[in-house]
């Protein structure tokens, strides 16, 4: 039976990076409230799903919560709700938060897969993202990840930054490399205008590479991961193999049931996306009075679900299925195009993004709906 993902959003940092624009606040008084009322919010919804076969920790900033934080927020949901055995437990991970007594804690609560966010291995590109961690911080981290025995290792990266082109991506490749992971996330950097470091951009302070080099920093990416034998499995994503991808994330891409606990948390549900209030204080005083914290709920009709699978499809190397894809009278003309542009690979029944494809897939999905 098709078990639903069960995600929580930890809505707490420890700094406040300026190009993101995740609800999250610097306030770690408001851990204990946030973490009661999770565990009310997860028995509220217990009814329509009590089983779960994925848990992602995301946030925000999870590994800023102590060990004892950390175990009171997973005994909770395992008071309402079931993991089933083999679950697959994420946690999404600041390198400097990674020391031992954290990685025994998380070992203990089941966790098995942590993510780091390691963003670069060069002291500059981090100090330009006024990340809190060091490049030494975050190899140790991977170091002692590794020695504990996770079953899944993933870096997270982020390209695309100023003046970056691709030699020095291209070590930062390598760096992760070294520590051999089974996972590997790959952003582009993007600036809303409402972010800190969106505004300096605005202001010129400084310049991000052009489409041009964006690109091919993307599909040589690509090229050197997939030599390196990990499978481009999603736009950003890269595994050692299938067994190795994020089943959580599969779900959200293949329109599978997921629960999202926590403020600004979505759920989706076959035919229906629902989300929770998005700042802490509306989301607790929805808990206090009851009542479930959500803000909004919408039934997506036969022609919305199909533009979702569109557009999460072509995200993924599964794609999507020709029935889908070629519904509009000029389909078969603009699947033939971009199979002669390399974008699609087109099988008697699929259509395939290739990596080029990737670059686009949103336009894609748009000039196929
Ligand atoms: S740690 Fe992550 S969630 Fe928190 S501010 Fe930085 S990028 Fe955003």
């Amino acid at each position: 039976m098709l078990r639903p993902g069960l995600y929580v959003h930890v809505p707490f940092c420890r700094t406040k990076c300026p190009y993101c624009d995740f609800y999250s606040e610097c306030a770690p008084e408001r851990i204990p409230a946030y973490l009661g009322a999770i565990e009310r919010e997860a028995h509220l919804r217990r009814e329509a799903h009590p089983a779960y076969d994925t848990l992602y920790l995301g946030g925000g900033t999870p590994s800023s919560l102590s060990p004892d934080e950390l175990a009171t927020l997973v005994m909770g949901l395992r008071s309402a709700l079931t993991l089933e055995p083999g679950a697959e437990i994420t946690l999404e991970a600041n390198p400097a938060d990674l020391g031992q007594p954290l990685l025994d804690a998380l070992a203990a609560l089941g966790v098995n897969r942590i993510s780091v966010g390691v963003q670069s291995f060069d002291e500059r590109e981090l100090r330009f993202l006024r990340r809190r961690h060091s490049v030494s911080q975050a190899r140790a981290a991977l170091r002692r990840v590794r020695h504990q025995g996770f079953a899944s290792l993933g870096v997270d990266l982020i390209h695309g930054l100023p003046l970056q082109d691709w030699e020095p991506w291209r070590q930062n490749l390598e760096a992760a490399l070294d520590f051999e992971p089974e996972h590997i996330s790959c952003y582009g950097l993007t600036l809303d205008e409402h972010t800190p470091l969106g505004q300096a951009a605005k202001a010129g302070e400084f310049e991000l590479p052009s489409e041009a080099v964006q690109a091919e920093l993307y599909l040589r990416t690509s090229e050197l991961l997939t030599r390196r034998g990990y499978e481009h499995y999603e736009v950003s994503n890269f595994a050692l193999g299938p067994a190795h991808r994020s089943r959580h994330n599969q779900k959200y891409w293949h329109g599978e049931p997921y629960l999202g606990l926590g403020p600004a948390a979505h759920s989706f549900e076959g035919h229906s996306r629902s989300w929770n209030h998005r700042t802490l204080d509306a989301y607790l005083a929805a808990l206090d009075a009851g009542r479930l914290p959500m803000q909004g709920f919408e039934t997506l009709d036969a022609g919305q679900l199909r533009l979702e699978e569109l557009a999460l499809g072509l995200r993924t190397v599964e794609g999507v299925s020709l029935q889908v894809a070629a519904q509009n009278p000029g389909a078969p003309a603009l699947l033939t195009r971009l199979e002669a542009e390399g974008r699609v690979q087109l099988l008697p029944d699929r259509v395939l993004p290739t990596p080029r494809g990737f670059l686009v897939a949103d336009a894609i999905a748009r000039m196929l709906a």
